[in-house]
């Protein structure tokens, strides 16, 4: 058997597999929810009615790894490289169909797994959702989905939930209080502009 031989390069394609998801794991913890990453990866974790999100980017530069290691091997003749390159393609086409797909519901049709491992991925992958910002969040993994009940219990003890929920409830407190002290228009000066302007300028 050698390095080129099918079951090497399967075997490779499919160790990739696996470590893409520590990859994953790893970029989503410390870039995407560090300093330097959250700009574009904050977009996710808010609500809206677009289409697209900023966040969207990371899978375009990891789209771009894979196709470059792709032209790279088919140019230069290395079956080695072109299975670690599927590997990163398969993982992507796993992340798409779990994150996008079932968790998030980007497609256009409902399915909502009940049962299960697809069920606990959705499970762990919303609990990471239950928290807005980008600290004391839970799971940042894909392919392996710790037990809801941990997720909980871990979400419990860092009290980021409850504490999200207060500085919601306090910033709508304080812009109601903001909006109720703004005085009314004067309605006895219908045409304020051109009461201040002086007399003759016009
Ligand atoms: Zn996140
Ligand atoms: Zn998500």
């Amino acid at each position: 058997m050698t390095l080129t031989s099918w079951p090497v390069l399967i075997g490779v394609a499919l160790v990739t597999f696996l470590a893409m998801e520590w990859v994953a794991w790893w970029t989503h913890k410390y870039v995407m929810h560090g300093d330097w990453g959250w700009g574009w990866h904050k977009s996710h974790h808010e609500e809206h009615d677009e289409l697209f999100e900023k966040n969207d980017l990371y899978a375009v530069v990891f789209s771009g790894i894979a196709i470059v290691l792709f032209v790279v091997g088919s140019l230069a003749g290395l079956p080695l490289v072109l299975a670690f390159a599927t590997g990163i393609t398969l993982y992507g086409i796993f992340y798409f169909i779990v994150h996008d797909g079932l968790v998030h519901q980007r497609w256009p049709f409902r399915n909502i797994p009940h049962r299960g491992y697809a069920k606990r991925l959705v499970q762990a992958h919303r609990l990471h959702h239950a928290v807005e910002g980008r600290e004391d969040n839970v799971s940042f993994g894909f392919l392996y989905a710790p037990p809801a009940d941990r997720l909980h219990a871990q979400l419990k003890a860092s009290g980021v939930v409850e504490r999200e929920r207060r500085a919601a409830r306090e910033a709508k407190a304080a812009a109601r209080a903001a909006t109720a002290t703004v005085t009314p228009p004067d309605a006895s000066r219908e045409r304020p502009d051109e009461a201040e302007m002086p007399r003759g300028a016009a």
